[in-house]
């Protein structure tokens, strides 16, 4: 359980499950926090914690157990990694979800590597794995990967998109079906799991492999184990948003407000932060289910457009372009070449750390990075002017892109998501088409000045300065 942290509405989980019934097997659900994770800092490992926890909880409630191996300071990383590869390889099947961007995709697919090749050394003689599984004779051993995230799975979409309305009609029809069977997907949560599922002491765990069972007890001083473990402290949790069951209770407030009904007005104004779901976060990590929020935001077109168009075309862009999708190799050819083109144009080199410091001296931008450094949010309105603005910056337009990841991925609570790099790359010209006139730096990529914000800075540095950003209040 990595990237659907939730014990409901969840097809891995649910995979899992059917596979082990059917096999006659056990089940053992299982979460590692790998300090390996590229941006592992206090604010996503606390996040992903809040998730864990009540994740563990609900699991409970249905009869199962979440079990989490967390690397702490002082341990080895290939300690952790062995102990989850020993997993895989005592099991008859690993489940795990399809998620199609790094770390998660870099990571499965090296279980995979590895689980083909203990194999090939099973099927020649090398070594004998019959004793070594939990298995009733099969020779096992795989690994499934399941779309925990989209409801036209990316596999069915069968390639990336270069405009939404490509993927929007191509796909509508899949999508209609889909909806249709969702509609009663949460009959599965009543389910036990008690029948399946292992109890810790029968789980054959590698020596010295350190795990809990998450629940509220195990998890009840997250912070204490956050300080812990060897990631970079220097990035503080959220003040306004918890992970977990959070996101229902704010997905609530955002029905029965009125909010989702005026979303379509209301989503453009930096000046209102609650005008939009604020969900990305917990849709990273799969602490909500997107099938209940797709059946439940059916009727408002544009938050439904949003959700079920702009996000699974991120997704299946990122599936089918991998790994070009985090480089400039990802856009279309007229953007990149326009941007080579551009790419000695007289500009303000300014180094990372100034950015980084929210001390560009653009007031407009400077206000977007500090919401990003203290909230660990950025609305979506001023997200896309101020990843452009980078371009002004940036030595090279590849540098531009580079460093827009790492500013979003470091401190965006939602970062490290297939909609990061959709959403960075359409900045790139990704998405978009050739615009006139033809400008400096930028070329025949939209344009997007800072300034447009002008009127609003007053407004929204207020909001940027507060303690919490909009109504939320994390309670840890
Ligand atoms: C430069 C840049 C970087 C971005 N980085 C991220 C990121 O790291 N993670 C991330 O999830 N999104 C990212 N986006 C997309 C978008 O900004 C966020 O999804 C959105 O702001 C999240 O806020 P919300 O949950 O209130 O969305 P809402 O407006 O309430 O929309 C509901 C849901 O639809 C999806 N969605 C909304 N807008 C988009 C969009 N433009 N593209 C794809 N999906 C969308 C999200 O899952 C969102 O939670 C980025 C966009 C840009 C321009």
């Amino acid at each position: 359980m990595q990237t659907a942290v939730r014990g409901h509405e969840n097809p891995a989980l649910d995979v899992a499950w059917m596979a082990a019934r059917q096999l006659g097997l056990s089940l053992v659900i299982c979460s590692c926090l790998l300090a390996g994770h590229p941006h592992a800092n206090d604010r996503r490992w606390s996040f992903l914690l809040e998730g864990l926890r009540d994740a563990g909880d609900e699991l409970e409630r249905r009869g199962g157990a979440l079990f989490l191996h967390i690397q702490r300071s002082g341990g080895s990383p290939a300690h952790s990694w062995q102990g989850m590869l020993s997993l895989a390889r005592g099991a008859t099947l690993t489940v795990t979800e399809d998620m199609p961007v790094e770390p998660h995709r870099g990571w499965t697919l090296a279980i995979t590597e590895a689980l083909n090749s203990r194999q090939q050394e099973h099927d020649s003689g090398v070594i004998d794995l019959t004793d070594e599984r939990d298995t009733v004779g099969s020779s096992g051993g795989g690994l499934w990967a399941v779309d925990t995230a989209c409801v036209v799975p990316c596999i069915q979409v069968g390639r990336a998109y270069e405009r939404a309305f490509a993927f929007r009609s191509a796909t509508a029809g899949y999508r209609s079906a889909a909806m249709g069977m969702l509609q009663r997907y949460n009959k599965f949560d009543g389910i036990g799991l008690g029948d399946v599922t292992l109890s810790e002491g029968q789980v054959g765990w590698m020596d010295g492999w350190d795990v809990i069972k998450a629940n509220s007890q195990t998890l009840s001083s997250i912070a204490e184990i956050v300080a812990d473990t060897p990631v970079d402290h220097t990035v503080p949790p959220s003040p306004s948003l918890s992970g977990g069951a959070a996101g229902y209770a704010q997905w609530e407030v955002f029905k029965s407000s009125g909010r989702l009904k005026n979303y379509a007005k209301t989503r453009n104004d930096i000046l209102t932060p609650d005008g939009v779901s604020r969900l990305s976060p917990y849709h990273h990590w799969g602490m909500v289910s997107p099938f209940r929020i797709a059946r439940e935001g059916a009727a408002v077109y544009k938050f439904q457009d949003e959700f079920l168009v702009w996000r699974e075309l991120a997704y299946s862009f990122c599936h089918y372009r991998y790994p070009q999708h985090s480089t400039l190799d990802g856009v279309p050819k007229w953007a990149r070449d326009t941007l080579q083109q551009h790419a000695a144009d007289a500009r303000e080199a300014l180094p990372l750390a100034q950015l980084e410091g929210a001390s560009t001296g653009d007031p407009v931008w400077d206000a977007a990075q500090r919401c990003l450094n203290r909230h660990g949010e950025l609305h979506n309105n001023i997200r896309m002017t101020w990843a452009k603005a980078i371009l002004r910056w940036a030595p090279t337009p590849g540098d531009a892109l580079q460093w827009a990841i790492h500013l979003n991925h470091k401190y965006a609570l939602d970062g490290c998501d297939p909609c990061s790099y959709a959403g960075i790359l359409w900045c790139f010209g990704q998405f978009d088409g050739p615009k006139s006139p033809e400008r400096p730096i930028f070329g025949r990529v939209r344009g997007r000045p800072t300034s447009i914000h002008n009127a609003k800075l007053a407004g929204y540095r207020r909001i940027v300065d507060r303690d919490t950003y909009g109504a939320a209040r994390r309670t840890p």
